[in-house]
């Protein structure tokens, strides 16, 4: 996963190569005309300020994006804010020189990105909050953060893990900790990653923690391992293959 592609704020002429979300190979491009961007009331009026600089300016802007590959064309929304800072800019005699440029960062896309690839295998109640969770990510970490975590209550489930115990005829729901910590054997290097996003969905739970992007990011890199593991047909594929070559010390024949 390339951070720097969702992070880092974009020019007009110079729009991240984000993926495709449905074919996972064109990059998205703006659509020639579609790029529009105006400068937000309260900005204008800051102008009148005396200490006014162009980096008070605040811009909202939207677009239409299209996958480059001729086979796709999807197409995707897009919309996010901007400002002015410090560029290099090249001036009439061609030279380098310092000056203000404008500079987006994207909150919406629709359909929203596909920021890990989600293996066909992988159940519905698990694929389903994570995209939900990509729509949300650049608007709200925090709401992201809680979809992945119910995400991960939905992969327990999927792997046979109780959602509650009966005591005293009663249903006691457990809670994901403790759900993680019923995991089998056979799971248990996949333990300390659960643990791991379970964390960073807690700090997205709760209204005094301010959950960032990247730690959104984090998550999803944890996520993206472990579904890997348990669903990829062509890392399952290695590894029987990997099994195969080890028991025989040599080749499979
Ligand atoms: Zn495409």
């Amino acid at each position: 996963m390339d951070r720097k592609l969702y992070k880092v704020p974009f020019t007009h002429e110079k729009s991240p190569d984000w993926l495709c979300p449905h074919c996972g190979k064109g990059v998205l491009r703006f659509i020639d005309g579609t790029f529009r961007h105006e400068e937000r009331r309260h900005s204008r009026e800051d102008r009148d300020h005396d200490a006014w600089d162009p980096d008070w300016i605040e811009y909202s802007y939207s677009g239409m994006l299209r996958c480059s590959n001729d086979q796709c064309k999807e197409c995707v929304a897009n919309a996010g804010v901007g400002g002015v800072d410090l560029d290099v800019i090249f001036g009439h005699d061609g030279e380098p020189e310092q000056g203000w440029a404008d500079f987006f960062r994207p909150k919406y896309f629709e359909p929203p990105l596909a920021i890990i690839d989600l293996p066909d295998e992988c159940p519905v109640s698990v694929t389903e909050p994570l995209e939900e969770s990509f729509r949300l990510v650049f608007s709200s970490p925090a709401s992201a953060s809680n979809n992945v975590r119910i995400a991960l209550e939905s992969l327990l489930t999927e792997l046979g893990i109780k959602r509650f115990v009966v005591k005293n005829g009663k249903r006691q729901f457990l809670n994901l900790h403790a759900r993680i910590g019923l995991l089998p054997a056979k799971y248990s290097d996949l333990r300390d990653l659960l643990f791991a996003i379970k964390w960073l969905g807690n700090a997205g739970s709760h209204a005094d923690s301010v959950v960032t992007l990247d730690d959104v990011m984090d998550a999803y890199e944890l996520v993206d391992h472990v579904l890997q593991e348990l669903y990829a047909q062509r890392f399952k594929k290695a590894k029987d293959l990997a099994k195969l070559v080890n028991k025989k010390k040599g080749p499979k024949g």
